[in-house]
């Protein structure tokens, strides 16, 4: 199947209420325009030399967003361009995203990042974590950074009770975070998780933000 096609028949089986992230990570420029001129805007890459390298080559309208584990020294690169980076996991992160927005002049979307995996090798905050950082003082100063809602990552497995279990978790974080940290505000909605793999049952549990790679490309080698 092409890349349109694929693009096609996932569309159908989205909701309009979710909002689908095309993951174009090792994928050449010219899959990311195939996917383009299927209609889609919205690209996800987890590597900002890969994403500083496509940038410049693609589509102005393209809304790129980072997704990977970001590194303080790297956030330079990005911060004129990305839409919205999903994987916020610790407040000097946030400080150093805030600094290179406020540079360009530009308030930058952000998600916290939780770890909800069993596996080590997954970043993200811990739920204290998180509502340590929204408290503090540092925060609450920021004026370039706009806390969108949270992002997370299932167990790698087939077993679908234990990703579904997870995503379950991560929704219960972001309704009381809502709730109790953000005054329901209207800016705090994104759910962004699911994967190639598990974005049904991620959007069975209140995704609104799904990201999908090989489902669109095709197997990364
Ligand atoms: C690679 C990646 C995806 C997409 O994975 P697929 O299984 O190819 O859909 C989603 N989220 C993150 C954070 C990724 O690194």
């Amino acid at each position: 199947m092409s890349v349109a096609e694929n693009l096609n028949a996932l569309r159908s089986a989205i909701p309009a209420s979710v909002r689908l992230v095309a993951v174009s990570k090792t994928k050449p420029v010219k899959s990311i325009l195939e996917a383009y001129d299927a209609g889609q805007r919205i690209f996800g890459e987890n590597r900002v030399q890969e994403l500083t390298q496509k940038q410049p080559l693609l589509p102005d309208d393209i809304e790129w967003h980072l997704i990977g584990h970001l590194q303080k020294n790297k956030v330079k690169y990005i911060a004129s361009f990305v839409s919205l980076i999903h994987s916020v996991d610790s407040l000097e992160l946030l400080e150093t995203i805030n600094k290179e927005a406020a540079k360009c002049g530009r308030v930058i979307s952000c998600l916290l990042q939780f770890h909800i995996a069993k596996e080590e090798t997954k970043f993200g905050l811990s739920f204290e974590e998180a509502v340590a950082l929204i408290h503090s003082e540092k925060f609450k100063e920021m004026k370039n950074v706009k806390i969108c809602g949270v992002m997370g990552m299932a167990t790698l497995t087939e077993d679908q009770s234990i990703v579904r279990k997870e995503f379950r978790e991560l929704q219960g974080i972001f309704t009381t975070l809502k709730e109790q940290d953000f005054n329901n505000s209207k800016d705090f909605k994104e759910l962004s998780m699911g994967m190639s793999g598990d974005y049904k049952i991620a959007m069975e549990e209140g995704s609104t933000l799904v990201r999908i790679g090989s489902a669109i490309f095709g197997n990364r080698s």
